[in-house]
């Protein structure tokens, strides 16, 4: 009789005990019902967690979140699958958002379909300039650039100005060439000035664009450039990305993105690399890093060389089917020292543009110099695209972290061994090599040169594959990420890369409240599926910036 008294008496005490406890916190939004990739130390995985003040104040099981925690918004996942926010790591944000405004010129046939899209936008705009994006001769039946003199008849007496998708080409009409004053012969370090018989064809490649630069300044407004924006992050909210590291940004347009940020209609965060300028490094180098939670500025992009398909990414070797053609570096070699120099000293990250292995052998060296051995300053190179074996071990000795955009491999395998011949293709798209040698890698996509989406970072990483499944066996298998890796690579891999760990890239005690949800499992579903899977919802702070109606 005692002994039961007793038991009923401590069943008493615990009840009471739970009860008391049961949902007694209250918190902003709970949710529940999911199978949740936490990302953490040992890539945990939840059933529910809760989120207060934008932050992640716990995850758990389904029942001891539900049990704990009580809030007027309760999120049923539907067994649906959430993910840390995805962080774009190299990206041009901003001037995908201008594009999105402009004359859209990917996936063109041939140069007749350039001149015809831009007739009917042409038609559909009073803008003083007319601005188009995203041409690929590499697409076209005949694979030569064009030169400007249809688009001269076409557009006699107002500025033209086409981008070639990877950004490091345009065309312009006469127009424009008489507005910025480029004339025959005129020379550009680290670009060309097109001529063909001994006349200007319209097309500027590299530095050479920075002519064409100026003039396009004036028609380019904080309204124009805000629309954008709003566009863009409208764009990447839909396909759940979460941060942007946007690979270029003069001081100006970070100051507009902090006040739009600040006045709440930017809700992306933003890494902001500052594009290498006299003026910008002037100023920040003098008032130091900016960081607030939605913005970063502690970084430097300089390029050192072009790119493939355009044949301005800087060689070893000779181009294997152009063999007069090396590429060449963007700048002197004096200018990327002293940038070194003065990024190490000003405690700046700096973050190399480097596609070919020239321009990768040489910038490891720069880097080598400055950084003398491991350290925790996590500088990177964007792109590495083909990189030798004894580079690759730099990456390692001096903690450089490789900054890759899957999605190049893809759509460059096509033709990338015309470009370098076989035996250069076990250099190329060292995706795997990278990731052994240093312990991370940090994805992202380059958009506007690709699309923005990060299931297609994602499945190109794993599969190696185009959309449509081929080459059946990948390309360069041997070269694949793991779909953990993968993960990794667009969420805490990246979030180091940016010196943002401990607020992001993971859903932990404290982070930030930035995630997706999606129909399926990217790292269960059939691998051609991938592409297809659908997002469901995403949130910044805790806030849905997306739903899927
Ligand atoms: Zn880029």
């Amino acid at each position: 009789m005692i002994k039961m008294f007793r038991a009923t008496f401590s069943l008493l005490v615990i009840l009471s005990l739970v009860s008391c406890n049961y949902k007694n916190i209250e918190v902003d939004m709970i949710v529940h019902n999911a199978k949740v990739y936490t990302v953490d130390e040992e890539f945990s995985i939840a059933e529910a967690f809760a989120i207060k003040d934008g932050k992640v104040v716990e995850l758990g099981a389904e029942r001891a979140i539900m049990n704990k925690y009580r809030s007027e918004n309760v999120i049923d996942a539907k067994k649906q699958f959430v993910y840390p926010g995805f962080i774009d790591a190299h990206c041009h944000f901003l001037y995908y958002g201008l594009g999105l405004t402009s004359a859209d010129l990917v996936g063109t046939t041939s140069w007749n379909d350039v001149l015809e899209r831009m007739q009917i936008f042409s038609l559909g705009t009073n803008e003083a300039l007319l601005y188009g994006i995203g041409w690929d001769q590499n697409d076209w039946e005949v694979e030569e650039f064009p030169d400007n003199t249809r688009l001269n008849e076409l557009f006699p007496d107002r500025p033209v100005i086409l981008r070639r998708i990877d950004g490091h080409a345009v065309i312009v009409n006469d127009f424009a060439l008489k507005m910025a004053n480029i004339e025959v012969g005129q020379i550009v370090e680290g670009g060309i000035v097109e001529l063909k018989n001994g006349k200007l064809t319209g097309i500027l490649i590299d530095n050479a664009m920075d002519l064409i630069e100026e003039i396009l300044a004036p028609y380019m407004n904080d309204d124009d450039i805000k629309n954008g924006l709003l566009k863009a992050q409208k764009n990447c909210f839909e396909v759940g990305i979460t941060t942007v590291d946007d690979a270029g940004l003069d001081r100006s347009q970070i100051e507009l993105i902090d006040a739009m940020q600040k006045e709440g209609s930017l809700k992306m965060r933003v890494y902001a690399m500052i594009a290498d300028h006299p003026d910008n490094l002037d100023y920040y180098f003098s008032n130091g890093p900016v960081k607030t939670d939605r913005l970063n500025v502690r970084s430097v992009k300089v390029y050192a060389d072009g790119a493939l398909g355009s044949r301005g990414a800087s060689l070893l070797e000779p181009y294997s089917d152009k063999p007069e053609e090396w590429g060449f570096l963007l700048a002197s070699f004096d200018h990327y020292d002293s940038l070194a120099a003065s990024c190490y000293k000003n405690g700046f990250q700096l973050n190399t543009h480097c596609i070919g292995d020239s321009a990768n052998r040489y910038l490891t060296d720069v880097y080598a110099k400055v950084l003398g051995g491991t350290n925790d300053l996590r500088w990177r190179i964007e792109h590495a695209q083909i990189v030798t074996e004894i580079d690759i071990q730099k990456f390692k000795d001096f903690s450089i972290i490789p900054s890759i955009q899957p999605t190049h491999a893809t759509s460059d395998m096509y033709w990338a061994e015309e470009r370098l011949g076989m035996e250069r293709m076990n250099e190329a798209y060292p995706y795997q090599s990278l990731l052994k040698a240093n312990g991370l890698v940090a994805l992202g996509t380059d958009f506007p040169v690709e699309d923005i989406d990060p299931l297609k970072t994602f499945y190109a990483a794993v599969a190696r594959k185009d959309l449509k499944g081929y080459p059946e066996g990948s390309f360069l298998p041997e070269q694949k990420l793991s779909r953990k890796e993968a993960l990794m690579g667009m969420t805490i891999w990246a979030a180091l890369s940016n010196f943002e760990e401990m607020e992001k890239g993971s859903l932990e005690l404290g982070k930030f409240a930035d995630f997706v949800i999606l129909e399926q499992d990217i790292m269960s579903v059939d691998e051609i599926h991938i592409p297809e899977i659908k997002v469901m919802a995403t949130y910044v702070n805790g806030e849905v910036v997306y739903k899927r109606k």
